[in-house]
């Protein structure tokens, strides 16, 4: 959900659109609106590419080959078996989304650069493909392909073509953006540098890196498609990896965050292409392949001076003639959401017992065991390197115990996903602060209530989960004034103070509705009412059933709010229980002094 309608980019969108509904009215060039067909069938794979490397973080070279199983896929059955344009699109589409799958399962799930080399392989492999199959036409293509029927439009004509192509686009985008602002689209933003925070508030990351790649996989099969009966045609060139590295240029010229940076780039790199094969040869003599080189002098000065791309660099100038309206959610209307009964207080809630983890030699965290009780905040202290993140790290499954058994709510829980964890009820924060600095607050905070919702990516795009939006924002919205953060909820997280940053955090974990809190270093930048603010909000959540363990190193704040310690150093365990009987403790004071007690 956007805090603001940017106006600048509403007029920019809506200038736009309505300049190009005018175009084919106005007395221009047939050529003009062939043009603007290739620069829109080239956008709705840009698009794709946007979603999928911009906002995603997922580098594809393959884009072109699925727009060539759309293009293919109908050229064969319409010409060979005489079948409707309208059944292959679906074939086509339902192939891609198969190809997609399989190649998307097969290589997500590896980390490093597996999916770029993938799609590679994969574009290289479909284009020769193309080529050597003698029922697809070999080198040559197939031809005849008809043109698309529908009513008594005459398709073969490019201006009918236009407004087909033009609106798929449109409809594409809107979908897309709708998807965006959902709880899902929360989930595939924070694919790109927090994948391991979204685990831990329950987001299945993996689910949703397939989505998007199939998601981008149909939009360039459906581009094939009309490809296929604008041109009459088809032939391997257009669907082989040069085309598939020009997507990913049009993506980073226009903007690979933004949706409209992908017409942008489409057409930018459209018009220019074209005549820059028409000029540089003249500039330079010869018949050389200049546009090589003049798009990667291009796309080093654009990464250095708009790595945003020119769309946000566009917004931006206008941004300053027209101020941005702030829209406020209608959050009042929405219905509050189920939350858990917490445990009885006293009963045993998190057990640990003899647990250790080992990092090839060394022993970070070395057969620890001690338990918390429902309705308790027991402190975890220790000096730096104690182990005390790493502990962390264990009980809620970011990593698996070497040794030793981890119990909540009396099952074990020890190597289980952090997902799986976050659905038991146990939340968390992180010593290095994890949020989407380009998200708003209040969509960083909602990310936490991911589990709470169901509404899947169907749904949010044709926007038919907005009731259940609208509590999952308000819920955002209640656990924000839960820690008093209310008036920042529109504000970017990342320009938030990193202690307010650290809040913020506290207000996610609550969206998880969590029964079981862990906070590290909660407390750390900020200023003494800030603490005491801090501490307060702590005791009131435990009054209301919340249990809570706590890593943090000022004594003062420790020693005020917990019911119990564990002191660890060198990952050992070395003392545990009240706060004052563990300031008296002589093996505490001196770890912390370094033994000039
Ligand atoms: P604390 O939070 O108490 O300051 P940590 O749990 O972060 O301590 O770290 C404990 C020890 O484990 C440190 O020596 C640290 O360098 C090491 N350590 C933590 N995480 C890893 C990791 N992923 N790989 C290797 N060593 C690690
Ligand atoms: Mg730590």
């Amino acid at each position: 959900m956007m805090k603001f309608k940017r106006t600048a980019n509403t007029i920019l969108t809506g200038g736009f659109v309505l300049l190009l509904m005018a175009l084919p009215l106005l007395p221009v060039p047939p050529f003009w609106i062939i043009q603007a067909n290739y620069i829109g069938m080239a956008a709705l794979v840009t698009i794709g590419v946007v979603l999928l490397t911009g906002i995603g973080g997922m580098t594809s070279f393959g884009q072109a080959a699925f727009a060539g199983i759309g293009a293919y896929t109908t050229a064969y059955l319409t010409t060979a078996a005489g079948m409707s344009p309208w059944l292959t699109l679906l074939i086509g589409l339902l192939l891609t989304a198969i190809c997609a799958t399989l190649l998307g399962w097969i290589t997500l799930r590896m980390s490093g650069h597996y999916l770029p080399l993938a799609t590679i392989a994969w574009g290289i492999s479909l284009y020769f493909l193309f080529g050597k199959v003698s029922w697809l036409g070999m080198y040559d293509g197939l031809s005849g392909i008809p043109a698309i029927p529908l009513a008594d439009i005459d398709f073969k004509n490019e201006k009918p073509m236009f407004y087909l192509i033009w609106t798929v686009l449109l409809a594409a985008i809107w979908l897309m953006s709708n998807l965006l602002n959902s709880r899902s689209g929360r989930a595939i933003r924070a694919l790109k540098g927090g994948r391991l925070m979204a685990e831990s508030m329950g987001v299945n990351t993996g689910h949703y890196k397939i989505l998007i790649f199939v998601l981008a996989a149909l939009l360039a099969a459906l581009s094939g498609w009309l490809f296929a009966h604008f041109q009459r045609s088809v032939n391997p060139s257009p669907f082989g990896i040069k085309m598939g590295i020009e997507y990913l240029f049009m993506a980073v010229i226009g903007g690979a965050g933004s949706l409209w940076g992908a017409v942008l780039g489409s057409t930018i790199l459209q018009l220019i292409g074209d005549h820059l094969q028409v000029i540089l040869p003249k500039l330079f003599g010869g018949a050389g392949n200049y546009e090589g080189i003049v798009f990667g002098v291009i796309l080093i000065l654009l990464l250095k001076y708009s790595p945003q791309g020119l769309w946000s660099w566009l917004t931006g100038l206008f941004a300053g003639i027209f101020p941005a309206v702030e829209v406020k959610l209608a959050l009042d209307h929405a219905g509050a959401l189920t939350r858990r009964t917490p445990p009885a207080a006293g009963s045993a809630l998190l057990q640990l017992e003899r647990v250790s983890k080992c990092f090839g030699g060394l022993v970070a965290v070395n057969n620890i065991s001690f338990e918390l009780k429902a309705g308790e905040i027991v402190g975890l202290i220790g000096p730096n390197g104690a182990g005390k993140s790493t502990t962390f790290n264990l009980v809620t499954g970011l990593l698996p115990p070497s040794e030793g058994s981890i119990r909540f709510l009396g099952h074990a829980i020890g190597g289980l996903p952090s997902r799986a964890i976050a659905t038991r009820g146990i939340a968390r924060t992180f010593q290095h602060v994890q949020l989407m600095p380009t998200m708003s607050v209040l969509e960083n905070v909602a990310i936490g209530a991911h589990q709470r919702g169901a509404a899947g990516a169907l749904r949010a795009m044709l926007h038919l989960e907005r009731t259940e939006e609208a509590c999952l924002l308000q819920e955002a919205a209640r656990c924000l004034t839960q820690v008093g953060l209310q008036d920042l909820m529109y504000e970017q997280a990342g320009s938030l103070p990193l202690g307010k940053q650290r809040i913020m955090e506290i207000a996610r974990a609550l969206c998880c509705d969590p029964v079981l809190l862990l906070l590290d270093e909660p407390a750390a930048g900020l200023r003494y009412q800030e603490k005491q603010d801090l501490a307060q909000v702590l005791q009131q959540l435990r009054a209301d059933g919340m249990s809570i363990l706590l890593v943090e190193h000022d004594m003062g704040f420790v020693m005020q709010l917990t019911d119990h310690i564990v002191v660890m150093e060198f990952g050992t365990k070395i003392a545990e229980g009240t706060p004052t009987a563990i300031q008296q403790n002589s093996a505490v004071i001196t770890a912390y002094l370094g033994g000039e007690a």
